[in-house]
């Protein structure tokens, strides 16, 4: 019962024009998924997995990360729940998965790369939340991180499928992702666009250097612009793309995301009553023309000028 008061109050996203725009969690354990769920969350966008595993010397057990899943479905009942697998590497080391030193952890064996390394890792995963998922009446959709390629793709999705998650998709963090879409999309079932490192690879400029932290701005029209093509796949292919870059959580980039062609979006909790009245400001027509205004600019700072004067236009 706790669960189900939990996820009660919930006023669903949409546009002014009540075009639904699921409004998700951001989650890194589930301490927050109550919280979440009592802030509005229709359901979980992007639970981070690696809580789970930092400062481990070995993986959890099968169990243990099944209890932890369980916990964490068991507060959004009926609800979408989107499970990232482990994110090793880069910004986000492990002891036992990322052994070699590399000159360039950002571009090195990180994410599904170093999943792929240490297969066991992912196929215990996907077990313990095919188990979680069995055992709950959330509606679990499950991710990688750091996806480039149709191959890879294909490979994630053959084990979801054969170790019995129903829903298998990709985030798009990296250009190469964003740039096929089409095809990947034609093997995934979903996309989650992954703002923080998608504009990382896209500026190439770390997301961690202070000192090149003016470049970090998913504002740029070169980042939006790879938004837009994912967009565009997923509304060809008829599948759903998601958001859970911190892009998400700034109101008016938002709705240009909405714009660009994004179905839901994910954020962290506090975030997400400002979201929610900025795209009930603007119809599905309004978010079209302010991400146009946004796409033909020439930086970020343009960007955001254009999209905050196209914004005005329509209020
Ligand atoms: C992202 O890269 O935008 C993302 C959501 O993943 P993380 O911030 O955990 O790398
Ligand atoms: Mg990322």
């Amino acid at each position: 019962e706790r669960a189900a008061r939990a996820a009660a109050p919930v006023t669903p996203g949409a546009l002014a024009d009540g075009t639904p725009v699921p409004l998700l969690a951001n989650l890194g354990s589930a301490d927050g998924a109550e919280e979440a769920a009592r802030l509005g969350a229709e359901g979980v966008g992007l639970f981070r997995t690696e809580f789970l595993f930092l400062d481990a010397n070995t993986a959890p057990s099968v169990t243990e990360q099944q209890a932890q899943y369980t916990r964490m479905l068991s507060a959004f009942p009926g609800r979408k729940v989107v499970v990232r697998v482990l994110d090793a590497g880069a910004d986000k080391p492990l002891s036992f998965l990322n052994d070699a030193p590399e000159e360039n952890p950002a571009l090195g064996l990180r994410g599904i790369r170093a999943l792929r390394h240490s297969e066991v890792i992912l196929r215990e995963q996907l077990t313990a939340l095919a188990a979680a998922d069995a055992a709950t009446d959330a509606d679990l959709w499950v991710m990688a991180p750091m996806i480039a390629t149709v191959e890879e793709t294909r490979y994630f999705t053959n084990l979801c499928r054969e170790l019995g998650i129903k829903v298998a998709g990709v985030m798009v963090e990296t250009p190469s992702a964003a740039l096929i879409a089409d095809h990947i999309l034609k093997v995934a079932d979903f996309a989650s666009i992954g703002t923080n490192d998608l504009t990382q690879y896209t500026m190439a400029a770390d997301r961690l250097l202070g000192t090149v932290a003016n470049l970090q701005d998913a504002w740029h029209p070169a980042v939006l612009r790879l938004v837009a093509q994912v967009g565009e796949a997923g509304r060809v292919d008829g599948r759903p793309v998601g958001i859970c870059g911190e892009a998400a959580a700034d109101p008016l980039l938002a709705v240009v995301l909405v714009g660009l062609g994004a179905t839901s979006l994910s954020m962290s909790p506090s975030a997400l009553a400002d979201v929610r009245a900025s795209l009930a400001r603007h119809t599905r027509e309004d978010a079209e023309r302010i991400a146009r205004a946004a796409l033909a600019a020439e930086g970020a700072a343009e960007a955001k000028q254009a999209a905050q004067e196209a914004a005005a236009a329509s209020a």
